[in-house]
């Protein structure tokens, strides 16, 4: 493993929430994604995000900011814990008011606490006739999961994602429960974080999206992930801006590296490209160590 070393108190910053949204299809994550994303963009951002990159910012209009992942079903938790990182600080768990806790969304439930989690619960849909939020309700106390207003502890806002009602509010409760686990970084240092995903590109060679969990990361840094490195030609965000750098809690894609980490992995900056290439074949000697012996077994 890369060693790293422990921040001083004195360097420590705030950082943005990052948030995953998960719950059962046709739920409505798609729609409040879509509304967060095409609303709650500071004057100058909005309407420009093309591509779709796993994880994306917003800014509200206070200036605070979420990093939202934006990866298909569990992806973030199951593929991301399984390699060991642990990207989310808080999920909201959506669900229709005209259906009920399903069993995908007795799984994601799973998924946060198991991730030692905290949980906002988003019961959407309320604009339909056939919506009931207290069977929602209901159904969450029967498994042991009181909401606030039924004088439990877990945060619930009643929203329409197609409408927007209520997407505010929901927001300021993820703030609320993102103020309480305090999230610090240290900005003033190399940067550290996961892989959200990687492909190929034609024009542009191997991309993947990073999302930086401390230090910042800058063009022309040297980044080793899994067994993959290089030094990065250039950064961009969602909006295909180039960048210079992210900071903690920040998504960019990266150009540059030799090949295609899988979602989940860590990034480490290395100091040189030697011990980059050194450390990525030695993984890379291990797993196909690994490989012979499930092979003979
Ligand atoms: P996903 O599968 O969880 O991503 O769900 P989608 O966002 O794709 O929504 C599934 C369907 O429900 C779509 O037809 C949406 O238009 C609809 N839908 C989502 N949110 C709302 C809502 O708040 N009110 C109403 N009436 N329909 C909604």
């Amino acid at each position: 493993a890369v060693s790293e070393e422990a921040d001083d108190e004195n360097d420590l910053v705030p950082r943005a929430p990052i948030v995953t949204v998960m719950g059962h299809v046709d739920h409505g994550k798609t729609s409040l994604l879509d509304h967060i994303r095409n609303t709650n963009v500071i004057a100058g951002e909005a309407g420009g995000i093309t591509q779709h990159i796993g994880a994306y910012n917003v800014t509200l209009a206070d200036g605070r900011k979420i990093t939202f992942l934006d990866t298909p079903g569990h992806e973030a938790f199951t593929a991301m814990r399984a390699r060991g990182a642990q990207v989310t600080d808080i999920a909201i768990i959506i669900i229709a008011a005209d259906d009920s806790v399903m069993p995908t969304t007795k799984e994601a439930i799973a998924h946060a606490q198991a991730a030692n989690v905290p949980m906002v619960f988003a019961i959407n849909k309320i604009d339909k006739p056939g919506a009931n939020p207290d069977k929602i309700r209901e159904d969450l106390a029967n498994m042991n999961l009181l909401v606030e207003e039924w004088g439990g502890k877990y945060q619930c806002q009643e929203i329409s994602a197609k409408k927007g009602v209520g997407v505010d509010e929901l927001l300021e409760k993820v703030l609320l429960e993102a103020e309480m686990l305090d999230l610090k970084a240290n900005p003033n240092r190399r940067a550290a974080g996961s892989i959200i995903e990687s492909s190929l590109d034609k024009g542009r060679g191997y991309v993947s999206t990073v999302l930086v969990s401390n230090g910042t990361l800058k063009v022309g840094d040297i980044v080793l992930a899994g067994t993959n490195y290089g030094r990065i030609k250039a950064m961009f965000n969602e909006r295909n801006q180039r960048m210079e750098k992210a900071g903690p809690s920040e998504p960019a894609i990266i150009l540059g590296l030799n090949g295609a980490p899988t979602a989940g992995d860590a990034f480490h900056v290395m100091e040189t490209e030697q011990e980059a290439r050194e450390i990525a074949s030695k993984r890379e000697q291990l797993q196909r160590e690994q490989g012979l012996r499930t092979q003979t077994r």
